[in-house]
Parts: structure tokens; sequence; C-alpha cells
């Protein structure tokens, strides 16, 4: 088996069908926003792409997802020093009418600082929550800096503020504003927030030395947006069936939903190439099938809040035991560089012998509490093991959620490490007999 995966891993440096997809994908179809035609068109795009591949099994399962549009965006400082600001709405924020509103602005550090704030500063004005993410390797900053994406507009209601303002999610120094979703409408007590924007970083610091003059600081702020009624959205499903377990699967995902104001390069067309790249690797290159199926799943409104994932594990709740093992590449198009895995401690020694068929790849072993990815968390949450294969996120939030975000950012070589790492993991994980769930279950004769 190793010498097997060694042999996909060389022929994964001269694959460049990875970034063909991405490339085929982000130019083709675009932008693709959960619940639009958009999104529809790249759901038959990935139809037609996995058919002619020759995957088994090909099909969409189809779900509903709530439709929120863009519409106008604009903001200014009015006094003391007038000039424009650069914004993008939250998805899911509220809309301030036509006219939009005009107040005082009050300055958070953090979110925190608001959640205390009295409402008396607050009321009637508009909140401008300044926290600054933190860049790291692996993308860690993230975790805490969404928070404030996540809660400030129904904190700033609750609050009586009348919109509210945050310096973008993301590491960029550039003057792009990132978009991104609020906490779904489900989560929020009916309320909706108030009109939500982020500023680009750039944006944000002037905003901030406006507010350090210490005299009043007024923003106009222009907020259109519009919610319409459920629409399809769906996940697209392809199989390599298993020779001898086939309904043992180990799971490769991506999402193929993305936000607006980009064309989903890194988030997440790069995944899609690498899981399709990787799968078709092994139907080129093994003399037969896995003794496993290698399911790929490309989520559906991902970005709006799991939507796809949810449906998943409703559809496969009675499956999901037998899912073996789980993946998704969710990080854009760094290069690998550690393996992390979620598997029970009877399992850590074949974790250990794939991270040693890996690391000719610069892949260090890493921890034993893997994330796995944004649309495994159901499944991991109800006990499927799960991996990371962690990519370097370091400039990742630069481009997140931007109109930066486009092919340009990936070079035609940059997705062969990628492409490599995932069809020996998918290969080891479908060929091997170690069951990876749990002790009474477990073979170890199975070795790679
Ligand atoms: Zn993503």
């Amino acid at each position: 088996m190793a010498r097997t995966a060694e042999h996909l891993i060389e022929q994964a440096q001269k694959d460049n069908m990875a970034y063909e997809l991405v490339q085929s994908l982000t130019t083709e179809i675009g932008p693709r926003l959960a619940g639009t035609s958009a999104e529809a068109r790249a759901r038959n795009w990935a139809i037609n792409k996995l058919e002619l591949l020759g995957f088994e099994n090909v099909h969409v399962e189809s779900f509903e997802v709530p439709v929120w549009l863009r519409g106008r965006e604009r903001a200014r400082i009015v006094s003391p020093f007038p000039q424009p600001l650069r914004i993008t709405a939250l998805g899911g924020s509220t809309s301030t009418g036509e006219h939009g509103v005009e107040g005082e602005v009050v300055g958070f550090p953090s979110l925190d600082s608001l959640i205390e704030a009295d409402p008396a500063r607050v009321e009637g004005k508009i909140v401008f929550v300044d926290e600054v993410m933190a860049r790291k390797r692996d993308g860690s900053g993230y975790g805490v800096a969404v928070q404030k994406r996540l809660r400030t507009a129904y904190v700033a209601q609750q609050l009586g503020a009348i919109a509210a303002l945050i310096r973008s999610v993301g590491t960029s120094s550039h003057r792009f504003p990132h978009t991104g979703q609020m906490r779904p409408l489900s989560d929020s007590a009916g309320k909706r927030g108030v009109p939500m924007a982020a500023l680009s970083a750039p944006d944000a610091d002037q905003l901030s030395r406006v507010l350090s003059y210490g005299g009043p600081v007024v923003v106009h702020l222009l907020v259109t947006s519009e919610v319409r009624a459920p629409a399809q959205s769906g996940n697209v499903i392809a199989e390599i069936r298993g020779r001898d377990s086939p309904e043992e699967i180990v799971l490769a995902g991506a999402h193929l939903d993305s936000w607006d104001l980009g064309t989903g390069a890194v988030d997440d067309g790069a995944g899609v190439g690498i899981v399709i790249a990787a799968s078709r690797l092994l139907l080129e290159h093994l003399p037969e099938a896995p003794r496993r199926t290698i399911r790929l799943v490309l989520f559906g409104s991902e970005e709006v809040g799991f939507v796809g994932a949810r449906d998943y594990s409703e559809r496969y709740s009675a499956e999901l035991p037998q899912h073996i093992v789980a993946a998704e590449s969710d990080f854009g198009a760094g290069d690998i560089w550690r393996f992390d895995t979620r598997f029970p401690a009877e399992q850590l020694p074949y974790a250990t012998e794939i991270a040693r068929i890996l690391s000719p790849l610069d892949i260090v072993r890493g921890n034993n509490t893997a994330y796995g990815g944004p649309d495994l968390r159901y499944m991991r949450e109800s006990g499927v093991p799960v991996i990371t294969l962690l990519q370097d996120g370091t400039d990742y939030f630069d481009l997140h959620h931007t109109p930066d975000d486009t092919l340009d950012k990936i070079g035609p070589d940059d997705l062969h490490q990628n492409v490599a790492a995932w069809a020996a993991f998918l290969y080891l994980a479908a060929e091997t007999e170690v069951y990876f769930r749990d002790a009474e279950a477990a073979s170890v004769t199975g070795t790679p």
C-alpha cells in the first residue's frame, strides 16, 4: 500500500487537473452565492465534470435555503473630515432604506467592550467595532475575530444603536472590505439586527484616527439588501464505489458556493479542484477501486451557515456510523504542512504510518484534535473521525471573502502538493482494513 501511495504522489506532481478545474469553475460560473441561479449553474458544472471524469453515482441532493442579496452600499464621513469610506454589507444584514442612516459613531476596541457598554452611550448611534485579527499560519486568528461579524449587529440592536460598522474580519492591508455571514436568523431569536457593514482595514484605520481627535464623528451609511423566499440549493455527490466494502465511506469534501464579491478561487474553488483531482488520480492510476467507497461531497450553501452540511448529516444520519473518516479542503491554495487527526487512541499508530508516507511532501504529524473542515461539523459532532490536511493559511485571510479572491492568486503548479497528499490519504484510508472509529470494531491487521 505504501508503494501505491508513493506512486500516486509521484503522478500528482505532473497533474494540472486541480488548477484546470478551478480555472473552469471561476471563469465559466464566477461568483456563486447560495441559493442563486449561479450556484445552480455550478452544480450543473460539477455534474458534467464528474461524469466526464468517470465517477459513479453522480447526482445532486437538493434542499432549500433563504436567499439574501446585496443591494447598494456606500458610506462616508460627514464630519468633521468629510470623505468616503470603503465598505461592504455582511451577509444577512438588514437594510438602511434608500436614504441611509446618519449618526454619530461610537468606537469599541472589541466585541466584548461593546457587549459591556452602557446603552446610554450607544443609543441612536452607529457602533464601530475595531478588533484586529491576528495573522497566523494555521488560521487560528479567524475563530476569535469572526465573533464580531457573527454578533455585532444583534448586540448593537439590543443596545439601541441604529447601525454597526466593523473592521473587516481579515488580514489584508489592501482597500478591500471582507464580507461574510452574520449569525443565521434561526439563532438570533427572530431579531434581524441593525444594518451592518465591514470597513476595509485602511478605512477602519482612517475612521479610528478621526475618532482619536476626540470630537463627535458623524457617518452616513447606506446598505440595502433583499431577502427572497427560500430557493433551491444542493450538494453534489460522486463516488468511487468500494470493491469490497462499498457501504464504508471515506468522505472528501469541499464547498461549491462562494461569496458574491470575488469569483471564489481560493474559497473554495481550490478545494473543489483539489478533491476532484486527487480522487480522479485514483480512478486513473489504480488497477481496481480501493476496498472502501470514496465519496466526494461538494457542499452547497456553506457560506451562509453550513446549510448543505446540515442537510447531508440529516439525510445520512443512519449511515454516519459507516463513515470511516472524513476530510474537507477549504483553506485556499497554500501547501499542506501538517496532518491532524481525530482518531480513537487505538488507531493512532496508523495515523503515524500515514504521516510517514506524507512526510516527503514536507508535512509534519500534527495533533489529534483535528477540526476537519466547516462542512464536517455535524459529522464530527456525531462521532465521525475527521482529519485535516492543514494548509499554510498565512495569506489566506488577505483574500477571503473579498473582491480580490480571483484565479490569478493561484499558480498552475500551486496545487500539486495538495493533490499529492490528498490522493495518498484517500487511497490509504479507503484501502486499509483499519477501522478508524472505535476499539471494539477496530481491526489492526492492516498496514499501509
Ligand atoms: Zn470556504
